[in-house]
């Protein structure tokens, strides 16, 4: 029989299993046999696909000519060179493709779904994928369900299961059976894979699996995420289809010049043989004009940035934040657990009509004392165990540990006492309550933030007798409220009220006319490093924000002491914010640096806000109702101990909640732009002067200084190793004192084109001296010179892309171990181009010397060591 139709005891029964779950060892007896809880995912293409895939491309089409051209005309060294040249480019290029990938699957499967389930009578939270048929699974607003199942408790629970039943609102769960078949909407009491829940708690009995779910049933196949392009990436990508175009026309101008001085010249040569000569070594220029390696360069330096960041607790879900990061301005941020340690301990209480508070002798103690205790720890879902492990909300452990330490032994008393009722907290009611049978009076217990509670209380408990709450007795109650609130600590309230007998359920209403019974005061620390933190983000130009649901005057305090709040600065309740007009806001906006007690539309505002004035901006987040505001952020970042929707919803996890990490991954945002634009300004500063020089000798009417396949050998050894290993530079020491980025600040801003143009004129020039030089002799010497010259002079400045702005001197010659390996590989691969037998292939003759060498390694140090100067020039400037 289907599950909803069965009484849960039965649905345990029949699934072999208890309340309290099944064992770890026949979970995994039940994993081997069923297999997984994941949905099959789209296969992967495989390597040699993907390697296929690479001669789609258009230059490689044209080589592949350019090859077979050589071929037709017996070169057939040459043609085989092509063929390398096109061979290994693809090989690096699946290479790539591969490594990016398996670096975003790592980082996929840091936030994969994890789910809370009973194992040998504990609560465990395990990978979603690991639940089984059987396995007993908690529910809390913001979780996915993992499976699918049939309820066995539910506590004022509702789930959208929008995606399954196209219904908008949330359904709500109840455990009763159902008597007839229904549709997947009339369940109440299963829970279906996938969906989400948005309000109150519960706990069902996996009933079915994976593919077996109905979820599962619907999307036979998930498709993996596709990666998509950050904008960065596709400025490039248009950016290299512009170059194409300019370098297809220029190539067309190369073999046109060449191919007149062919048909003018004086009639000797072969013409055939000629012009597919010419041809080649136009596509030859073709492939040193354009950086093939470009956007794969970029997917490395990023995928590298993103597991650096991964080291630093901050896990990217979207790869396009990476590059936002680094132009965030705004950092609005919780409080508690991001700035403050989350770890509560009750410091002070408050109970009217008595000066001092609870009293630690338990003889001595009031009604409404131990009242108030009793409230603490029964009103509470969290638990220590004997060994001091909390499990649970760290405001609600601080509770039980004062209970413990006033003596009450908190475990007992909720062993003894049976809760029968119960509305579960939520941040936004900011209460949460309980019923239970206290000295034969049936209860309802509640707690909650001072200012909400102050205005359910009717009555108030003196010396145990209840008594109207008139304005007198509440002011005494708030000005203590705003002592504790001064001092940075957490305050709760405390209330309760008699319930009738035959009241069955407990909505939100009737956390009304409740009697004050007193208040606790917690202290939260702040982090340590957060302090040092908002400074460095300040001199970053970055500008951080608290926006909490604590009290106001508690968040100002914190505020304060961790240098968030200056002097000048606002603080602003959710309410104050609503009452501002846009335009009011507007003006306010750049001095407000704390909101208290927001709600999660007013978060929404104040992005908005931010966004209206050209700011990115990022937002912190972790309950259900934040999933909109982490949306509409330009950076939504979740917490590790966040709900699944607002991990969902952001584009990076906080494995740690800490602040700190947020601005920590701003740094390395920072240095990824920075590292590519070094990459980038490398490739294109070296194709400049290959290609300055090879105009210069076209349109002067000189021979080629170069061969097609010296060309392409150069391209192949010189574009990604050097490129890479400038990908992998440590952050420039200014990394977090200049301003935020641009967003649309292009790759070439901020004096990269003008170090490209000078770094590329410089090696042309060398090169064409080189050339020159060679060219006394005769064009093959010419030929060598230039080669050997534009060889040296590529690969030795990749040193000085290593900055833009700081010599090499200054950044030092062994800081970056990947560019001295990348360059030590260069000129071993460069080696094979001198060796006898190997040099003729490279155009490189018998006659070259060591007197050329050296001739040709003065010239290309020449324009480093120039190059090293006119930066230094335009830094003094
Ligand atoms: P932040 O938004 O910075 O994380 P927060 O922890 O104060 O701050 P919430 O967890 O939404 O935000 O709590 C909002 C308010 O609800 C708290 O300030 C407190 O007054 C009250 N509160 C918090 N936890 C509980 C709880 N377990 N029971 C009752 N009231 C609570």
């Amino acid at each position: 029989m289907k599950a909803y139709r069965m009484d849960a005891e039965e649905v345990l029964k029949e699934l072999g299993t208890q309340r309290a779950g099944i064992s770890q060892e026949e979970a995994q007896r039940r994993l081997d046999a069923d297999g997984y809880n994941e949905l099959k995912s789209k296969e992967k293409d495989p390597v040699w696909k993907l390697f296929l895939a690479t001669f789609k491309d258009a230059m490689v089409i044209v080589l592949l000519v350019a090859a077979a051209v050589q071929l037709a005309l017996g070169e057939v060294v040459e043609s085989i060179i092509i063929f390398l040249v096109i061979l290994l480019n693809s090989v690096i290029s699946v290479v790539q493709t591969k490594k990016a990938e398996s670096s975003l699957e790592a980082l996929q499967e840091m936030s994969a779904p994890s789910a809370k389930v009973m194992r040998d009578g504990e609560s465990k939270t395990v990978p979603a994928k690991e639940l089984t048929k059987g396995d007993i699974v908690q529910l809390d607003a913001g979780d996915y369900v993992p499976a699918d199942g049939r309820l066995i408790s539910s506590e004022s629970l509702k789930i959208n299961e929008g995606m399954l039943t196209g219904e908008s609102e949330a359904a709500d769960k109840k455990t009763e059976v159902i008597e007839e078949d229904a549709s997947i909407g009339d369940r109440i009491n299963m829970v279906h894979s996938g969906s989400l829940v948005v309000n109150g708690r519960g706990s069902f009995i996996v009933t079915a699996i994976a593919q077996d779910t109905e979820i599962g049933q619907i999307a036979n196949m998930i498709e993996t995420a596709e990666s998509k392009q950050t904008p960065l990436q596709k400025k490039l990508d248009e950016f290299s289809k512009r170059l194409g175009i300019g370098v297809l026309v220029l190539c067309i101008l190369i073999f046109a010049a060449q191919a007149a001085r062919l048909w003018f010249g004086d009639g000797q040569a072969d013409m055939t043989q000629g012009f597919l000569n010419a041809f080649t070594f136009s596509v030859a220029v073709a492939v040193a004009a354009i950086p093939e390696a470009l956007s794969s360069i970029v997917t490395i330096v990023m995928a590298v940035g993103t597991t650096k960041m991964a080291k630093q607790q901050a896990i990217i879900r979207r790869l396009p934040a990476v590059e936002t990061l680094g132009s965030t301005r705004v950092i609005c941020t919780d409080k508690t657990g991001t700035l403050t340690q989350n770890k509560m301990t009750v410091t002070d209480t408050f109970v009217p009509g008595k000066s001092e508070g609870i009293s630690e002798d338990e003889s001595a103690r009031s009604k409404s004392e131990q009242l108030l205790l009793n409230i603490a720890v029964l009103c509470n879902d969290s638990s220590v165990s004997e060994e001091g492990a909390e499990i649970g909300d760290p405001t609600e452990t601080a509770l039980i540990h004062f209970g413990n330490k006033m003596g009450l032994d908190p475990a007992r008393l909720r062993k003894e006492k049976e809760r029968e009722m119960e509305l579960p907290f939520d941040s936004d009611r900011k209460m949460m309550s309980t019923v239970y049978r206290l000295d034969g009076e049936r209860l309802m217990l509640t707690k909650g933030g001072p200012d909400v509670m102050f205005e359910r209380c009717t009555h108030i408990l003196i010396d145990g007798e209840e008594q109207t709450l008139d304005e007198m007795l509440l002011k005494e109650v708030m000005d203590q409220n705003e002592t504790f609130s001064d001092n940075a600590l957490r305050v709760l309230a405390y209330g309760y009220k008699k319930i009738p007998e035959d009241k069955r359920s407990l909505e939100e209403q009737d956390e009304q006319d409740l009697v004050l019974v007193g208040l606790t005061a917690m202290i939260d620390p702040p982090r340590e490093a957060v302090p040092a933190s908002i400074a460095e983000a300040r001199s970053a130009g970055i500008r951080s924000i608290m926006i909490t649901g604590d009290h106001n005057t508690t968040a100002q305090a914190i505020g304060k002491e961790i240098g968030l709040m200056e002097e000048g600065d606002l603080a602003l309740t959710g309410k104050e914010l609503d009452k501002l007009s846009e335009e009011e806001l507007d003006e306010k906006l750049g001095r407000i640096s704390v909101y208290a007690r927001v709600s999660p539309e007013n978060k929404i505002r104040i992005i908005r806000a931010w966004q209206n004035k050209g700011s990115i901006t990022a937002m912190t987040g972790d309950g259900v109702n934040d999933a909109p505001a982490l949306k509409q952020a330009d950076i939504g970042i979740a917490m590790g101990s966040g709900t699944d929707v607002a991990k969902d919803s952001s584009a990076m996890v906080l494995a740690d909640d800490n602040f700190v990490s947020i601005v920590n991954a701003v740094g390395v945002g920072r240095t990824v732009f920075d590292n590519i634009k070094k990459a980038i300004g490398y490739l294109f500063a070296g194709n400049l002067g290959a290609i300055i020089a090879i105009l210069f000798a076209v349109f002067l009417n000189m021979p080629n200084p170069f061969t097609a396949l010296q060309l392409l050998f150069i391209n192949l050894i010189n574009d990604s190793l050097p490129a890479l290993a400038l990908g992998m530079e440590k952050e420039e020491p200014d990394v977090m004192k200049r301003k935020p980025r641009d967003i649309n600040e292009g790759i070439f801003s901020g004096g990269t084109l003008q170090s490209v143009i000078v770094r590329g004129v410089l090696i042309g020039a060398a090169v064409i001296v080189s050339f020159y030089i060679g060219l006394q002799h005769s064009t093959e010497m010419g030929i060598a010179m230039a080669f050997t010259t534009l060889i040296l002079a590529r690969t030795l400045q990749t040193f000085s892309a290593r900055s833009n702005t700081q010599t090499i001197f200054k950044v030092g010659f062994l800081t970056n171990k990947y560019v001295l390996g990348a360059v030590a590989i260069c000129f071993l691969l460069y080696g094979v181009t001198v060796l006898p037998g190997v040099r003729r292939i490279f155009s490189i003759p018998d006659a070259f010397g060591w007197r050329d060498w050296s001739i040709a390694t003065g010239l290309a140090l020449a324009a480093v060591i120039l190059m090293e100067i006119i930066k230094a020039i335009r830094n003094r400037r």
